[in-house]
C-alpha cells in the first residue's frame, strides 16, 4: 500500500505549476474521456487534430489485437479496441513525453528515463495479455507512467536532482532514501500520488509505487491482483533493464528477471519469447517516439554469455583462484535456468507461535531441518503482525496466550482475507472433546497434541502444502474468472458501439440513427421544439464506382461523409444508411435554418477533394429536407417528406436542395 504523500505538500506542489502536466490535444482528450457522454466521434475528431497520436494509439491498437489479424488502421477502431481510459491514459503518457522529452535537470538522462519508460510500457502489456493480471492497453499506460515521480523530482529540483541519481545508480532502495533526506519525499510517493490525480486506479497507483520504491518482490499477500500487478510491473522493468544494461550487468539482469518471471510462472522459453519480443517492439516504437534505440542481443546468447562467465569463473578456480562461492553459485543457476526453478518450488513459509521461548527453538530445530522457512511470535499479537508480514501458508500454534486465547487468535485469523487460506494447527496438551470441537469451530485444520512428535509433524506439515497449493489455485482461478468477466463486459460494450458504426465512414449507421431519431423525437415533442431531418443523396455515384473501382467510390463516401461533419454542430447527427445516402438530424432548428444548413452541406461536398490520380473526381448531392411540425405525427413521416423532398431535387436535375412541407408544397433553397 503506498504510504500517503502528505495533501497539502502535494496540492501545494500541484499550485505551484511546476509538476509535469499534459497538454494540448492530450489536455483535451483527458477532459472528454471525464465526461459523461462523450461520443466517439467527438473523441475522434480530437484525437485526428494530432498525426503523431494518431499514429501511436493505431500502433498501440495493433499490438494488441495481435499478429495475424487484421491490422487496425482507423482512429475510431483503435478507439473501440483501446477503450476510452486507455486512450485517456496513452494520450497523457505520450504528452508527457513530448513535453518533458528533455528538461534542464543536469545530470538526469532524459532519454535514458524514458527508453526505461517505453520499455516497461511494451513489457507490462505483453506480461499481462499472459498473466492477464490486467487489460494489456491499460498495462501499456501504466508501465508508461509507473516511474513519472522521478520526472517529476528531476523538473522540481533540476539543481541537484540528477547528482542523487547517479549516487544511487541502480539501486532504488538507496534513492529513496537520499530522496527522503533531501526532500522529505520519494518519487515513489510523488509519483502515486500524480497518478491518483490524473484519476488512474488505486490498483495502479500501488503497483507503480511498488516498483518505484523498489519493493515489486514484496510478499505481503502475495498470489492476489495487486501482487501480481506489481510483479507483472517489476517483471517489465526488469527486461528493459536487461535490454539497457551494458554487458557486465546483464548476467544480474537475467538472473534477475529469471527470479521474477518463475513467481509469474514464465519458464525459459517464455522469457525468452517475451525479452525478444520486447526488444524488437522496442525499435519501432522508438523509432515513432523519437527516441534512440540500441540494438539487443537475443536473450538465447544472452544465457550463452552468462554460461560462458560461469565457465570461465569455474576454470579460474579450478587454477585456484579466488572466486567468492555464492557468486559463483549464482551464475550457475541463473545460467542453467535453475534459479527459477527454486523459488517456484519455495519453501513453505511456517510461523510458529508460542509463548514458550525453549518451545518455540525446538520446533524450528525440527521444522528448519526439513528446509522450510520458519517465523516465529511469543503471543496474539505478534502472530497476527507477522501473519501480516510473512504471509505464512502454516500456522502452528498454541492452545493459549498471554494477550489472548487461542480461540481469540483463531477467530481474528479467520476474519483477515489472508488469514482464511493459511493452513492452521494448534497444539494442546489435554485433547477434550469439547476444546477440540470448539477449536474445529472457531476455525482450526487440524490439531497435535503435546508432546509434539517430531514425525508426525513434519508429516502434517507436508499434508498442510497440499491443501495450501490447492487453495491457491482456486484463489487465481477466481481472480482469472472475475477478470474474464471484466474482459467480457468490455468486449460487450465494444460490440455495441461496432453495431452502431458504419465500416465505410467510421461514422454512425442506420441503426444509430434510429436510435437517435426515437430519443430526439420524443424530447421535440415534450420540448415542442422543431426538428429537422435531410436525407442527402451522392448524385450519379455509381459512375465513380464503375469508372475508377469500388476502393474510389469507398473514398469519396468518406471525403463526404467528413465534409458535411466539417459543416455540423456537435450535437447534429450525421448517419449512413447504406448505398451512397445519408441521414442528417439536427435537433432544436426550424425550416429556415435547416434550409441554410443543407446548402452549406450541398457547397461542403461540391468542395470534396479526392487524392492523387482521382484528384479530378468532383461530387455533388440532392438533398431533400423536412422540418416536424403539428402535423408530423411520427418520425418516420418526418423521414418519407425528407425523402420526397429528395426525388424532386434529383428530378430538377440534381446538386439542389429542396423541401416539402406538411401541405405538400415545395421550394428550393
Ligand atoms: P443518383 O444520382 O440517381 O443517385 O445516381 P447514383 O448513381 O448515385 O445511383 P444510386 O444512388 O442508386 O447508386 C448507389 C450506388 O452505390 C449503387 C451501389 O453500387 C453503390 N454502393 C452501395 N454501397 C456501396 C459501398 O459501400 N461502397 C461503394 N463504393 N459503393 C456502394
Ligand atoms: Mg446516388
Amino acid at each position: 500500500m503506498v504510504p500517503p504523500i502528505e495533501i497539502s505538500k502535494f496540492e501545494q506542489l500541484k499550485a505551484s505549476g511546476d509538476l509535469p502536466s499534459p497538454k494540448g490535444v492530450a489536455l483535451a482528450i483527458m477532459r472528454l474521456t471525464l465526461q459523461d457522454e462523450v461520443s466517439v466521434q467527438e473523441l475522434c475528431q480530437v484525437i485526428r487534430t494530432d498525426p503523431a497520436f494518431t499514429g501511436r494509439l493505431i500502433k498501440a491498437a495493433n499490438g494488441i489485437i495481435g499478429y495475424g489479424r487484421r491490422p487496425i488502421v482507423a482512429v475510431q477502431d483503435a478507439l473501440t479496441i483501446l477503450g476510452l481510459p486507455a486512450v485517456r491514459n496513452m494520450a497523457l503518457g505520450f504528452s508527457l513525453l513530448t513535453h518533458y522529452r528533455n528538461g534542464i535537470c543536469e545530470g538526469f538522462d532524459y532519454p535514458h528515463f524514458w527508453s526505461q519508460s517505453l520499455l516497461r510500457a511494451l513489457g507490462t502489456q505483453m506480461i499481462a495479455q499472459r498473466t492477464r493480471v490486467t487489460a494489456p492497453d491499460e498495462a501499456y499506460s501504466l508501465g508508461l507512467l509507473a516511474n513519472v515521480g522521478e520526472l517529476a523530482l528531476a523538473t522540481l529540483y533540476p539543481h541537484d536532482y540528477g547528482k542523487l541519481k547517479q549516487e544511487a545508480g541502480a539501486n532504488r532502495v538507496l534513492l529513496r532514501e537520499l530522496e527522503h533526506r533531501a526532500y522529505a519525499m520519494s518519487n515513489a510517493e510523488l509519483g502515486a500520488a500524480m497518478l491518483a490525480d490524473w484519476g488512474i486506479p488505486r490498483l495502479f497507483t500501488d503497483a507503480a509505487y511498488c516498483v518505484a520504491a523498489g519493493q515489486e518482490n514484496n510478499r505481503v499477500g502475495e498470489g492476489s491482483r495487486e501482487a501480481s500487478l506489481a510483479l507483472t510491473l517489476g517483471l517489465a522493468d526488469l527486461v528493459g533493464e536487461l535490454c539497457l544494461c551494458g554487458d557486465d550487468a546483464r548476467a544480474d539482469y537475467l538472473y534477475q528477471v529469471q527470479r521474477v518471471g518463475s513467481r509469474l510462472s514464465f519458464d525459459e522459453e517464455a522469457l525468452a519469447l517475451l525479452a525478444d519480443s520486447v526488444a524488437a517492439e522496442w525499435q519501432e516504437w522508438s523509432h515513432l517516439l523519437d527516441l534512440h534505440a540500441h540494438a539487443v542481443p537475443a536473450y538465447a546468447s544472452i544465457r550463452q554469455q552468462v554460461e560462458d562467465a560461469v565457465n570461465a569463473m569455474a576454470l579460474a578456480q579450478e587454477r585456484g583462484e579466488q572466486i567468492p562461492a555464492a557468486q559463483v553459485e549464482e551464475r550457475k543457476a541463473a545460467a542453467s535456468g535453475q534459479g527459477d526453478k527454486a523459488v517456484a518450488e519455495e519453501p513453505l513459509r511456517v510461523l510458529i507461535v508460542s509463548g514458550d521461548a525453549a518451545e518455540r527453538r525446538h520446533l524450528s530445530d525440527i521444522l528448519g531441518d526439513d528446509g522450510l522457512t520458519l517465523a516465529d511470535a511469543e503471543d496474539g499479537n505478534g502472530a497476527i503482525s507477522s501473519v501480516l508480514e510473512f504471509s505464512p501458508r502454516l500456522v502452528l500454534m498454541e492452545f493459549r496466550f498471554q494477550d489472548m486465547s487461542g480461540i481469540d487468535l483463531l477467530r481474528a485469523l479467520r476474519k483477515m482475507k489472508i488469514g482464511r487460506s493459511i493452513y492452521i494447527i494448534v497444539m494442546l496438551r489435554d485433547v477434550s472433546e469439547s476444546v477440540v470441537i470448539s477449536l474445529l469451530e472457531a476455525g482450526a485444520d487440524d490439531l497435535l497434541a503435546k508432546p509434539v512428535s517430531a514425525r508426525l509433524l513434519l508429516a502434517k506439515a507436508r499434508a498442510s502444502r497440499r491443501l495450501t497449493v490447492l487453495h491457491h489455485e482456486i484463489e487465481r482461478d477466481r481472480e482469472e474468472l472475475l477478470h474474464v468477466a471484466a474482459e467480457l463486459a468490455v468486449s460487450n460494450r465494444r460490440l455495441y458501439e461496432a453495431a452502431l458504426t458504419d465500416p465505410v465512414t467510421e461514422g454512425p449507421n442506420r441503426r444509430s440513427l434510429a436510435d437517435r431519431l426515437a430519443q430526439e423525437w420524443s424530447q421535440a415533442w415534450r420540448d415542442d421544439q422543431p426538428l429537422s431531418c435531410m436525407i442527402v443523396d451522392i448524385d450519379h455515384f455509381k459512375r465513380v464506382n464503375d469508372s475508377y473501382g469500388h476502393d474510389a467510390g469507398d473514398m469519396l463516401l468518406r471525403g463526404v461523409a467528413l465534409a458535411m461533419r466539417n459543416e455540423l454542430r456537435a450535437h447534429d447527427l450525421v448517419a449512413r444508411m447504406g448505398g451512397d445516402e445519408f441521414v442528417v438530424l439536427c435537433p432544436e432548428t426550424g425550416i429556415e435554418a435547416a434550409l441554410a444548413c443543407a446548402e452549406r452541406l450541398r457547397q461542403a461536398v461540391a468542395g470534396v477533394r479526392l487524392p492523387d490520380r482521382l484528384a479530378h473526381v468532383r461530387a455533388s448531392a440532392s438533398i431533400g429536407v423536412a422540418c416536424r411540425d403539428r402535423t408530423t405525427t411520427d418520425p418516420e413521416t418526418l423521414l418519407k417528406r425528407a425523402d420526397k423532398g429528395l426525388y424532386l431535387a434529383k428530378q430538377a436535375g440534381r446538386d439542389k436542395v429542396m423541401m416539402v412541407s406538411a401541405e405538400d408544397g415545395q421550394m428550393t433553397a
